[in-house]
């Protein structure tokens, strides 16, 4: 496909907010995607690896505006300029762009393929040259692109596409390109007979769309449609993989797909309950109750003596603990498996160690043995989702655990999470104080005949901690600090998000961060990782990405008007950096609100 093509359809997502119309222009771009589906469904999102991939762009706005100089020649400062007026490089580019090809004539079409395949080998690339041979990528693109395609090209290649089109609009987008959608659910234009959702008017010709009155059973026909389309997206985490098979084998085919070791599946979710009553009632009883760990997810793949470990972002962790693979090497009595599980850091006394303190073992890439040694953990594993060619996805937890039971030969640095089954609250609370005392968060209490839902927060299992827990934040800004602290970013601005995943400003924090490396958390290093990642500066405020994921202590979540999510935190103080934590899974506004209510 062109990547013009592609282009077109960003400019029409741009210009609306309104998530029906985004889902027909998606669906109508898919339907005319023929070989290029893969790369279609990751560019529409910004992306060019998959979400469980942990490879990154990571090009820096200046490398962006160095590369905009050499493609127009335009020189640094008129870019800055320009970039200072529009808040945008993606506008400013399209801009940059317009005028020089008032000077040339364009002589090739850029492909779909061709603009992927540049930005990919920009995050691919590592040794010498990098940084002039990145450049070079980007640039090549920029001398072939129109106004339009610079804009986009600039933004995919920032991360920051800005078009709008979440998880849950592709996959509404391929029911709708590609399943037998139930008649009353959507509307056909008379004139352009074109299929879309029930809006007021075409979005083509503008005539007014029919009345249809919906049918119950239709809509039930439908929701089991977007449901399929969504199971088979949280197993195989690739939208492309998703789209092919609806097109090619329908619903029968998405249906059928199933689970393979080696391509991570999302992590099932848990609520949080606000007592014993509230888990008993949401879960039923008898539940099992389980110690609730302060680790890190885990979830291990095993085929053919290979394994492979990811966290719950679906980053692969296999290098970062060769014990644990050895650990599943030896104890682990299967050869095709899947199995989810927590990381947990010990003491040299044999105690559960806080995330915090293992956290560094995440990213780590070198001297590894010596992080085994300094830096020791224990794995718990709680559930199963596959063993010797069967998906156990369906299977009621008891089922799964057992399962895993029989695969596990424990011993005390590996074994199955400390388990409970009771329907009484007594029974329940002495366990929660034992699992307290050991070190550990509080529990968990799961329904015994659930299935496992990949990527859902469904309720199938409810996480009882203490009230005054942190908070999950994310930063959305910063300001630069002022005398000695003037270059680092030194006042962090925090944000929860509502339903729609949608930033909401809640306050910000300072305190708790360190001026030394040595001593913790530092101004430094969250500077290093946020300056990539800024936006726009305005007044020594700068607004960032929204990456970092920070939990955060409070004293109490008091009503404030002055920020978007109408509460802030008193005494915000930083925890930790929760970099095995996606932004998908920061707090909600709906736990702020529960938390306000409790206080
Ligand atoms: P939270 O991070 O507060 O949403 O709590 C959910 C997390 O608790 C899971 O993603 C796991 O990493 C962790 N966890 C610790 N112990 C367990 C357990 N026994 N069952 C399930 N999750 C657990």
């Amino acid at each position: 496909m062109h990547y013009e093509k592609l282009v077109e359809t960003y400019e029409k997502l741009e210009s609306t907010s309104k998530r029906l119309d985004k889902t027909h222009y998606v669906s109508e771009l898919l339907k005319s995607t023929t070989d290029d589906m893969e790369e279609i469904t990751l560019l529409l999102q910004g992306k060019v690896f998959p979400s469980y991939d942990e490879r990154k762009i990571g090009m820096a706005s200046k490398l962006v505006l160095k590369a905009l100089n050499i493609a127009t020649g335009t020189d640094a400062d008129q870019i800055m300029k320009s970039w200072k007026k529009t808040g945008d490089l993606g506008n400013s580019a399209a801009e940059l762009i317009k005028e020089k090809s008032q000077k040339t004539l364009f002589q090739t079409n850029l492909s779909v393929s061709k603009v992927f395949t540049n930005i990919q080998k920009v995050a691919l690339i590592e040794g010498q040259g990098t940084v002039d041979k990145k450049l070079k990528l980007i640039a090549e693109l920029l001398t072939s692109a129109k106004p339009l395609e610079a804009k986009y090209i600039i933004r995919t290649v920032l991360e920051d596409l800005r078009v709008g089109v979440g998880d849950g609009t592709l996959r509404d987008a391929i029911t709708l390109a590609f399943l037998d959608i139930p008649e009353t659910i959507f509307s056909k234009c008379p004139r352009c007979q074109k299929l879309m959702p029930k809006i007021a008017s075409c979005l083509y010709c503008t005539e007014d769309l029919p009345k249809i009155k919906e049918s119950g059973e239709d809509r039930v026909k439908y929701n089991l449609l977007l449901e399929a389309v969504q199971n088979a997206y949280d197993m195989t985490n690739d939208f492309g993989q998703v789209a092919t098979i609806a097109k090619t084998k329908g619903l029968s085919g998405l249906q059928n797909i199933q689970l393979s070791p080696e391509t991570p599946i999302k992590v099932m979710l848990y609520q949080k309950a606000k007592g014993w009553e509230d888990a008993f009632e949401r879960v039923g009883t008898p539940a099992a109750v389980e110690y609730k760990y302060d680790g890190f997810r885990v979830q291990a793949h095993g085929k053919d003596g290979n394994v492979k470990l990811f966290t719950r972002r679906l980053e692969e962790v296999t290098k970062q603990f060769p014990e644990v693979i050895n650990w599943i090497k030896q104890d682990i009595q299967s050869n095709d498996f899947i199995i989810d599980g927590e990381i947990i850091g010990i003491s040299k006394q044999g105690k559960f160690l806080p995330f915090q303190n293992i956290s560094q073992r995440i990213k780590r890439k070198h001297e590894i043995e010596k992080m085994v040694k300094d830096l020791p953990v224990v794995v718990r594993w709680f559930d199963l989702m596959e063993l010797e060619g069967k998906n156990y996805l369906k299977e009621p937890y008891s089922e799964r655990r057992n399962a895993l039971a029989g695969i596990i030969k424990e011993n005390d640095n590996f074994k199955a999470a400390e388990q409970i089954i009771t329907d009484d609250i007594a029974t329940g609370v002495t366990f929660y104080e034992e699992s307290i005392a050991k070190g550990n968060e509080g529990v968990m209490v799961k329904k015994l005949d659930a299935p496992y839902k990949p990527g859902s927060r469904v309720g199938y299992g409810v996480k009882i901690k203490s009230t005054m827990d942190p908070l999950d934040l994310v930063i959305v800004g910063a300001e630069w600090g002022k005398g000695k602290r003037s270059e680092w970013l030194s006042s962090f601005i925090l944000a929860c998000q509502d339903e729609n995943g949608n930033m909401l400003e809640m306050g910000r924090v300072g305190t708790g961060i360190k001026e030394k490396a040595e001593e913790g958390t530092s101004f430094g290093e969250l500077t290093k990782l946020l300056e990539p990642l800024i936006l726009s500066e305005e007044n020594k405020v700068v607004k960032v990405k929204p990456k970092i994921v920070l939990s955060i202590e409070y004293e109490e979540i008091q009503r404030s008007p002055s920020y978007s999510a109408g509460y802030a935190l008193r005494f915000p103080r930083l925890k930790e950096i929760r970099i095995d934590k996606p932004v998908s899974e920061i707090s909600t506004l709906h736990e702020v609100e529960d938390l306000y209510e409790e206080q």
